[in-house]
């Protein structure tokens, strides 16, 4: 690295929700100065401000800001980008999504004379949190849709090493991959595909008449055990650590389960993402105050399994001690360098990560 001279950006995190304030306390802690801005009164004004920020209006943080990130729902971003973040933006200032859904389906054209990134992490923000205090990192995925600067990916890296993503390889990607491969991720098989298919399970039990204690532990609780094997060692650690009969049954019966023709519904949903019809189904849902999601929310949470989860987890003191994934409210902060950027930009070294 040859620079003489260095850029700290200014940081505005815009929303202290899941991702906003994982990203707001990891990249304070890692250096930067990070303005959080919030609406008055909204509901995670407390949470900040008990974190030790001092919250600012959204279009006053975002006007002293080198660098927006834009950490509100993603239904809510487009009439914000409209109507305070597009108007209050510095000029060649850089702007930072989490995720690419706006700029991908044309939602938000961002103003021309911009940086526009996008820095991804694959978790929850407790999770980004939690990890980076512990020393390490959610992996994250990182795009440059528009470089006016030069530097944008370099940019989008040190937002990347300043909440723990870098610590893990970075991967670079484009906004089209990242907001496609995100939402089938979401839909098909982690929370869509995995819910359902751990509610079909306890159904087909319970029907049958077995306890729905015991069906909850055989299809969901055991469920953490299996997927910290296949995030350890991949799908062959699993199978090192199940019996042979579990091996032999694995075999014969999962690919009865997940079949041809749950692929070809993987691709349907997969087609629907890619052709838009995902995006606009999900906006006019929003526009029409959300009736459907309600429902569907309200059916999830009223589903037999959910009310025999609650009793026995009411029995596992453990689950008190252990970290939990609503928001771990703790300053500490895992030592890193201040981050600081080359104000020039080799063009090969955001690829360096
Ligand atoms: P969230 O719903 O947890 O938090 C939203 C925040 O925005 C809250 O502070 C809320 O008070 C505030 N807010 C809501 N409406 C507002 C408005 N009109 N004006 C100003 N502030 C408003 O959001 P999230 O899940 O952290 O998602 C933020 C972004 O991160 C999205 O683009 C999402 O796709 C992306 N992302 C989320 C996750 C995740 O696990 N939650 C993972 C990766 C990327
Ligand atoms: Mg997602």
């Amino acid at each position: 690295m040859n620079a003489t001279t260095t850029f700290q950006p200014r940081i505005a995190i815009v929303g202290y929700g899941s991702q906003g304030r994982a990203h707001a306390l990891n990249l304070r802690d890692s250096g930067f100065d990070v303005t959080v801005g919030l609406r008055p009164g909204g509901p995670t004004e407390l949470k900040a401000n008990a974190d030790g920020f001092r919250p600012k209006t959204p279009d006053a943080a975002v006007g002293d800001a080198d660098l927006v990130a834009v950490l509100v729902p993603d239904m809510v971003q487009p009439q914000l980008y409209r109507d305070v973040i597009a108007p209050n933006m510095r000029a060649g200032a850089c702007l930072l999504f989490a995720h690419g859904f706006n700029v991908h389906f044309g939602q938000i054209a961002p103003r021309e004379d911009l940086d526009v990134v996008l820095v991804a992490p694959k978790g929850p923000g407790a999770l980004v949190r939690r990890e980076y205090e512990i020393g390490r990192g959610v992996p994250s995925v990182y795009a440059v849709h528009q470089d006016r600067s030069g530097r944008a990916g370099q940019l989008a890296l040190a937002y990347c090493g300043g909440i723990g993503g870098a610590r893990q390889n970075a991967i670079r990607t484009t906004f089209k991959e990242e907001t496609e491969t995100d939402l089938f991720g979401e839909q098909a098989v982690l929370c869509g595909g995995a819910s359902s298919l751990v509610q079909a399970g306890f159904e087909t039990l319970v029907e049958a008449g077995y306890q729905p204690e015991i069906a909850y532990y055989e299809v969901l609780h055991e469920l953490k055990l299996i997927v910290d094997l296949f995030y350890e060692g991949g799908i062959t650690r699993m199978l090192e650590f199940v019996s042979e009969t579990a091996q032999y049954g694995d075999y014969v019966s999962g690919p009865r389960i997940i079949d041809a023709g749950v692929k070809a519904r993987m691709k349907e949903v997969l087609t629907e993402i890619q052709d838009g019809t995902f995006a606009r189904n999900w906006t006019a849902e929003h526009e029409a105050g959300l009736p459907n999601y309600r429902r569907y929310k309200q059916a999830d949470l009223e589903h037999p399994i959910e009310d025999v989860g609650r009793r026995l987890r009411a029995g596992m003191k453990w689950l008190d001690a252990a970290p939990k994934t609503a928001a771990p409210n703790s300053g500490a902060a895992a030592a890193k360098p201040a981050a600081a950027i080359p104000a020039t930009s080799p063009a090969t070294q955001e690829e360096a990560a």
